[in-house]
């Protein structure tokens, strides 16, 4: 079967959204409003998934999409002014669009993981958009468990590539069996990329949330040293991550569950569209034990714990340090 169709929908949803987002950046100091989890939200969040979900259900009204964002708190007359403001700016991408079709659009979100779905993370890392810092428009599609498609924009990322010297904003595209590829969101061919080679010492480093709440920093720093990484960890919010592993700026991406939420169960959309793309770079990504990532259980990866990310010739040597810490 060909994904032709689904990449150019998803690569030109994803870039809408994120030219949205950072207007959004640029022209409001965005605010975060708070979800029930009491997870931060915006109106970037809300506009993105309006726009990605409005063109895949134009494109493949069949397919369900599981996305991060409801509009259940936006539908609440106190949120008239956050709605509005939305609306204004999906608009700029849908001219003449309502309030009402905009919260139908977010809620077409609100699917359910069939044999074939959309994930999406409209903002992955709301922490790091709000900050100023690293953000990510995660979308992938995935059939039978098995990501096929994944398409990540990194507005914020510039990455140390020689074909894109001084790009700030990247594009990362992957196809199941085709390579994964980068080019600059502002347009340019599109450039095949691998993961770094182990010879490669410049760039053997490990990158990891900067969030410390996300994920086990100093487990992460202690495995990092006894597999032989001696730089020091770059800290990247978002599955902007995932594009440093892929395009060979790091060799690995440790995230091993907080010690302050041992229980945590990652969600679907923050890891789908990064995991085919480093394994279409010729990376690997498996849980802490070694296990695929279950793409087909839910929204949440239950039967996984953390999440190890690298460029296939380390991975084994990661989880055998994994092993050996539980023991010592
Ligand atoms: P990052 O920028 O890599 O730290 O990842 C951002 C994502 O972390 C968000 O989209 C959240 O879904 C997720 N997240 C929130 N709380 C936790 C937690 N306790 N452990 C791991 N991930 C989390
Ligand atoms: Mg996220």
């Amino acid at each position: 079967m060909s994904y032709e169709q689904a990449k150019q929908v998803a690569v030109e949803a994803s870039l809408a959204a994120a030219q949205l987002c950072e207007q959004v950046r640029a022209q409001i100091v965005p605010e975060a409003m708070e979800k029930q989890d009491r997870s931060p939200v915006t109106i970037a969040d809300f506009g993105s998934q309006a726009v990605i979900c409005r063109a895949l259900a134009t494109a493949f009204p069949q397919d369900s999409v599981v996305g991060e964002e409801d509009a259940t708190t936006l539908r609440q007359p106190e949120m008239a002014d956050a709605l509005a403001q939305v609306t204004q700016y999906v608009q700029a991408v849908a001219p003449g669009v309502t309030p009402e079709e905009v919260t139908s659009w977010i809620d077409h979100g609100n699917g359910e993981v069939r044999q074939r779905y959309w994930t999406l993370d409209p903002i992955d890392g709301t922490k790091g958009f709000l900050r100023g810092d690293q953000y990510a428009i995660a979308l992938a599609l995935v059939e039978a468990g098995e990501v096929k498609v994944g398409v990540l924009a990194c507005p914020s990322l510039s990455v140390d590539l020689p074909q894109f010297p001084q790009a700030k904003g990247l594009l990362f595209v992957a196809v199941r069996g085709e390579g994964a590829t980068v080019v600059p969101l502002k347009g340019d061919n599109p450039h095949s990329i691998q993961v770094v080679s182990p010879d490669d010492q410049a760039n053997l480093r490990f990158v990891e949330s900067v969030e410390s709440g996300h994920s086990n920093q100093a487990r992460q720093a202690a495995i990092a040293k006894q597999v032989g990484i001696t730089n020091p960890s770059l800290r990247i919010d978002s599955q902007a991550k995932y594009g440093a592993v892929a395009s060979g700026q790091a060799a690995l991406y440790l995230r091993l569950p907080s010690p302050k939420t041992p229980e945590y169960q990652e969600n679907i959309w923050d890891h789908a569209a990064g995991a085919i793309i480093v394994e279409e770079a010729g990376g690997r990504v498996t849980d802490m034990y070694g296990q695929p990532l279950d793409f087909s259980l839910g929204s949440k990866l239950i039967n996984n714990q953390g999440v190890i990310v690298s460029n296939g010739s380390i991975h084994d040597t990661v989880l055998a340090a994994l092993k050996e810490q539980v023991k010592s």
